[in-house]
């Protein structure tokens, strides 16, 4: 050790952007002074040079226990970029927390947390952007001569008489030679502007977020409470002024005016001098929650998410990091924001899977938020209409505040629900039948009454299998153990993995067995919208699923349509059935409520019920009562009746019972390890190995498996998985560290997860 701490005042921990690497040690140069933690360095890494992050200083050498262990090749940091801190303590800290917690490598993850452009080291990038503006001339040719897509332009433009940065226009598909035009006739004028790259463009300007007919001169100060929001808010102001960390759940059926809570709690938190945080699970429901922080705030909010390109989410961290900003909204990521003096982080829709990253470090953003709020000493507000079983769990245990809104703004009735069973309708309209009659009547009714309908089905594509009516074989992925699916009609039908995005042409013989008497079975959003199109011709129809919203722009565009009312049907997954508010939809139709609950997940009921919640809650929103409805074969399914009933207690209690009988989350902690490998028995062997070192570590973990997966091959690889269960997660990774040790190959091929959402 001797030699080891003679050194160690010179040492530093650095995290590299390269995967899979822990953090190295380097050596602060002679005569440089130690840099601070958060600063960027300049490294050596084998033949390359790298920029990391510095984590800790003043430490020891993480090998200096090895044998084979000498000072010597500890190698000098190249350059320290910054004097200060680039990235700030308590977020380096907050990072290196999640690396460790989710037992993935420090190194990579640090960086991997952080905006894109802050790893090269390019700092305050600003960008000059061209802006149109509608002219006097340009207002009477709306109605005169010009084409569409010019008239298009000038509508939006006569919205925002400041202009419109034309790459929003562009996002919008107006096209580059129609705005050249206009201001060739002097319909428009357009100017230069310098700027952070300004992410609030495309809403700001010309999208109509403010619903039609309301008064968008009404901000959220001249509106009175319902008197549930001002108990709840009153409540949630006790616990923000005690200044210290405390947990709320803000249980509030969809439509009971949480955002509007929020919203006066920030203000509080604003007047008391300190800083918020508002997450959200989806970009799409960004543009939305910035806009009402925008309307309360001004300019002192930003946006972090992923969706932002590099520039534009560049400029808005240093904003946050330069103490421009007084709410930062976004997404997951936005956890990690360079926000100081933190005291409200709101975690909207707390429930939604989005929040969990499904790729290393496999973090939950809600959970890194109270991770956030405990070390700022600030409040979190978890708000939802159907809570997680984890949450709920820690709300009815006491370790969470629990503060209800059981009822609609302006007493507006819930949805009602109606459950139709497609075993009678099979029976009677034939077993092709994909819209009830119940739901072609209502579609169709709502049409003539111009209010608008949402379908849902949570399945892509247009057929989700072919299979051969010789030999009954599927049309399977050549990757992966799972059949392809088919997307679009006619020439442009192909067959698509979901899983690896392999693409062949849909075959017209079978693979198998030569036959010619391939079908397509299942179905999936494509064909539903085919299917809305044809029962009502003259519907404006449209899909939101991932497939529809490939193109930059594609999904604010079709959002806001909607609101517009230029769209009546929007068929989709369960992207349509988040947060959004579109007050003229009065019926959701949710096809195949069920197909959720077929997958091998103990999270399928639960999943399934706050779907079914979630999208009924979509309903009625504005003056008209609305209606859900449900189609099935599984019409007594609890998640089924529960939803339909939105009776969310009922729920609870009753898949508490399911989990603590099968000793699942929240009653116990989980974590999902699945091992790669180019061979079946590879795969199973290793998992055994893993599962006999683990029992023999810790005689009380509960282990499930070695078994297959349940997507038991996936891109080319076999997968074992092991389900570990325990009442200490650091129990269980420990463990799993101590049966991976020294043992490279494997760590490579070992997916972990803890507290995983999906265990397929
Ligand atoms: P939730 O997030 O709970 O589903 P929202 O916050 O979206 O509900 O509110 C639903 C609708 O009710 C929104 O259009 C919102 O503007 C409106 N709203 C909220 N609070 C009030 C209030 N006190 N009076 C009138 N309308 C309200
Ligand atoms: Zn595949």
């Amino acid at each position: 050790m001797s030699a080891a701490s003679s050194t160690a005042d010179a040492l530093v921990h650095v995290a590299v952007p390269v995967p899979n690497l822990d953090m190295l040690t380097y050596a602060v140069p002679d005569g440089s002074p130690m840099p601070c933690v958060g600063a960027r360095v300049v490294v050596p890494l084998g033949a390359r040079v790298v920029t990391g992050i510095v984590v800790e200083v003043n430490v020891q050498d993480r090998r200096a226990t090895e044998t084979n262990y000498r000072p010597a090749d500890v190698k000098a940091i190249r350059q320290i970029l910054d004097s200060g801190a680039f990235v700030p303590p308590d977020v380096v800290a907050l990072a290196q927390w999640t690396a460790e917690y989710y037992a993935s490598g420090v190194g990579d993850a640090i960086p991997a947390l952080l905006p894109p452009m802050a790893r090269g080291g390019r700092a305050d990038a600003h960008k000059t952007i061209r802006v149109a503006a509608i002219t006097a001339a340009g207002i009477e040719a709306l109605q005169g001569d010009v084409t569409t897509m010019q008239r298009e332009v000038l509508a939006v433009l006569a919205g925002t008489p400041t202009g419109v940065a034309t790459p929003a226009l562009a996002a919008r598909g107006m096209a580059g030679s129609a705005i050249s035009r206009l201001a060739k006739r002097g319909y428009i004028s357009v100017r230069f502007e310098k700027t952070d790259r300004n992410p609030f463009a495309s809403l700001e300007e010309g999208q109509t977020w403010v619903r039609p007919g309301s008064d968008p001169g009404l901000t959220p100060a001249d509106r009175q409470l319902t008197p549930e929001q001002a108990d709840a808010l009153a409540r949630l102001r006790l616990l923000l002024d005690t200044r210290g960390f405390q947990v709320a759940l803000l249980h509030g059926v969809t439509g009971s005016g949480k955002t509007e809570i929020y919203i006066r709690l920030a203000t509080a938190a604003r007047a008391s001098d300190r800083r918020v945080l508002m997450l959200v699970p989806e970009i799409a429901l960004t543009p939305v929650a910035a806009f009402l922080f925008r309307n309360a705030f001004g300019e002192r909010v930003a946006i972090q998410h992923s969706g932002l390109s590099d520039g534009e989410r560049h400029d808005q961290w240093q904003r946050i990091r330069r103490g421009d900003i007084d709410v930062v909204v976004g997404t997951r990521s936005a956890v990690f924001a360079p926000l100081d003096n933190v005291g409200l982080i709101v975690v909207d829709e707390e429930h939604d899977a989005s929040y969990k990253q499904e790729e290393s470090p496999r973090y939950n953003g809600r959970d890194v938020a109270i991770v956030r709020a405990q070390r700022a000493g600030a409040l979190v507000v978890l708000g939802s209409a159907t809570p997680s079983m984890e949450s709920y769990h820690n709300a009815m245990t006491g370790k969470y505040q629990r503060v209800v809104l059981e009822r609609r703004v302006l007493d507006r009735p819930l949805a009602s629900v109606r459950v139709v069973d497609m075993r009678e309708e099979y029976a009677i309209e034939g077993p092709e039948t994909i819209l009830s009659r119940a739901l072609r009547d209502g579609i169709r009714d709502r049409l003539e009454r111009q209010e608008q309908a949402l379908v849902l089905l949570n399945r892509r594509g247009f057929a989700t299998a072919v299979f051969c009516r010789q030999c009954a074989g599927t049309v399977d992925c050549p990757n992966c153990s799972v059949s392809l699916v088919v997307h679009g009609e006619g020439h442009a039908r192909r067959a698509r993995c979901h899983y690896c995005n392999f693409t062949s042409r849909v075959p017209t013989a079978c693979p198998l067995c030569a036959g010619p008497y391939l079908e397509q079975a299942g179905f999936g959003t494509e064909r539903v919208e085919a299917e809305v199109r044809n029962a009502c011709p003259d519907a404006r129809v449209a899909r939101l699923d991932r497939d529809a919203i490939r193109r930059k722009g594609s999904l604010a565009s079709l959002l806001s349509r909607f609101r517009e009312g230029a769209i009546d049907v929007l068929v989709g997954t369960q992207m349509i059935a988040k947060g959004h508010d579109f007050p003229r939809v009065t019926l959701v139709g949710v096809i195949s409520a069920d197909v959720g609950l077929g997958l091998a997940d103990f999270r399928a009921s639960e999943r399934t019920f706050q779907l079914l919640t979630q999208v009924a809650g979509r309903a009625g929103r504005g003056e008209q009562r609305g209606e859900a409805i449900i189609q099935t074969l599984y019409p007594d399914h609890y998640s089924i009746q529960l939803a339909c009933r939105q009776d969310f207690p009922a729920f609870y209690e009753r898949e508490l019972t399911f989990r603590k009988a099968m000793r699942y989350p929240p009653v116990l902690s989980l974590v999902n390890a699945v091992v790669r490998s180019r061979t079946f028995a590879g795969a199973m062997d290793d998992a055994a190995g893993i599962a006999e070192t683990l029992r023999r570590a810790d005689a009380n973990l509960r282990i499930l498996g070695p078994a297959p997966a349940p997507l038991g091959r996936l891109r080319g690889e076999y997968r074992a998985q092991l389900l570990i269960k325990g009442t200490n997660r650091k129990k269980i990774r420990e463990a799993l560290q101590a049966a991976l040790a020294g043992r490279s190959d494997l760590q490579r091929r070992v997916v972990v997860d803890v507290d995983p959402l999906s265990v397929l």
